[in-house]
């Protein structure tokens, strides 16, 4: 019997590096980006006879910005996929096939070549509605060219889209980001992300801002407001930063918050197989020599930082992600995964917590409750074995 299994596929380029951005991303030419699209098929196909052994559910090509390569590239390493990994189907379910797409970098003959691979969900970084606050970010789009996009998007016949959206900037006031909320609302996506920004060290936000310049209780205030707003709007929060309306969850996402197994193709791509986390190389140039090294066997050579989970540290996991999801944690697979009750691992903890009113218990789950979220890092640091 073949393992479900998630892919995700990382495409690590940009059309420019925005202010805020730390992820593993850069600006680069055509020739770079062919390269790349080549060694990433080749670390795909590596997979050979292992591929054969897991039934794919989910694919999310992210970055970076997928978008930002040619869309017959995209085809090219679904094509690639497709030949070495089974893809569910009939009774299993349509895979769920998710591309991270950026305004500025699309055109419909793109979107129509991504319908045409078999792509059946767009994430679009939006992050504001507010031409202002995009340029603060560096961004290269105006809503006005997310809305073509997205009208695009629509027209070919998309159903399922994600739009990324981003609290708590410098100088951000809640009617600013109500404005937002509203905006996008009114376009009906089937989900919406709204995270709060993190100024990383390294970006030029780092240097730019510092801690003074965030209001943390706007940003608790803008988190509370933002759950009403949406639930009016007949959108669910399923876990801490992301809204669904009903049957839209994000299936790739929930690979990884109930720990599921997934593997990370391309640059810095992270995996979690047979219990064990690594991801692969994070140096382009390294990259790219290796895959012409060992074209037929690249990919043992490229995972690094290959650590097998202990026991206490998958049941840390366990509560962390799954106390993420509004549904909360099962009882019971928490004793079908670790032969122990969550009450004989946790039951002080969770004693405190209850009492406290950060998590609550019901019909064999636990959950935290709103205020649980709102101090949700503390909580989960409770969490912690060892
Ligand atoms: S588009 Fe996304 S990945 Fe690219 S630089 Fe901007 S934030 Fe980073």
């Amino acid at each position: 019997m073949k393992k479900d299994l998630g892919l995700y596929i990382h495409i690590p380029f940009c059309a420019r590096k925005c202010d805020y951005c730390d992820f593993l991303s850069a600006p680069a030419d055509e020739a770079t980006k062919r390269e790349y699209v080549k060694a990433l098929i080749s670390e795909i196909k590596s997979y050979g006879q292992l591929g054969a052994e897991y039934l794919v559910k989910t694919i999310f090509i992210g970055g970076g910005t997928p978008s930002f390569l040619e869309g017959r590239f995209i085809a090219d390493i679904l094509s690639a996929v497709r030949e070495v990994f089974t893809l569910c189907e009939g009774k299993e379910g349509v895979p769920e096939i998710t591309i991270e797409i950026n305004p500025g970098t699309v055109t419909g003959d793109k979107l129509l070549s991504y319908k045409k691979a078999g792509i059946n969900r767009l994430s679009i970084g939006l992050q504001s509605a507010d031409n202002r606050q995009l340029r603060l970010l560096g961004r290269i789009h105006t809503f006005e060219t997310f809305r073509d996009n997205y009208k695009t998007a629509r027209e070919l016949g998309f159903q399922n889209i994600n739009i990324d959206l981003i609290s708590a900037l410098p100088g951000q006031t809640l009617d600013s980001w109500l404005r937002t909320l509203e905006k996008t609302v009114a376009i009906e996506p089937e989900h919406i992300s709204a995270y709060s920004l993190i100024i990383e060290e390294g970006t030029p936000f780092f240097e730019r801002y510092s801690e003074e310049d965030l209001d943390e209780e706007l940003d608790r205030t803008i988190y509370g407001r933002t759950k009403e707003y949406l639930e009016s709007a007949g959108y669910y929060r399923y876990e801490i930063s992301n809204y669904a309306q009903k049957g839209f969850v994000c299936k790739h996402n929930c690979v990884y918050w109930t720990g599921r197994e997934y593997l990370g193709l391309g640059l810095g791509a992270a995996s979690l197989l047979n219990h064990t986390r690594f991801h692969n190389e994070e140096d382009l140039q390294a990259y790219l020599k290796l895959s012409k090294n060992h074209t037929d066997n690249f990919y043992p050579y490229i995972r690094k930082d290959i650590k097998k989970l202990t026991k206490n540290q998958r049941m840390e996991e366990f509560m962390f992600l799954g106390l993420r999801m509004s549904g909360g944690i099962k009882k019971s697979e928490f004793s079908r995964q670790f032969g122990q009750s969550v009450q004989e691992v946790y039951g002080n903890v969770i004693k405190r917590s209850r009492l406290e009113g950060l998590i609550n218990e019901k019909r064999g789950k636990i959950y935290l409750t709103d205020k649980g979220i709102d101090l949700s890092n503390m909580v989960m640091a409770r969490f912690l074995l060892e």
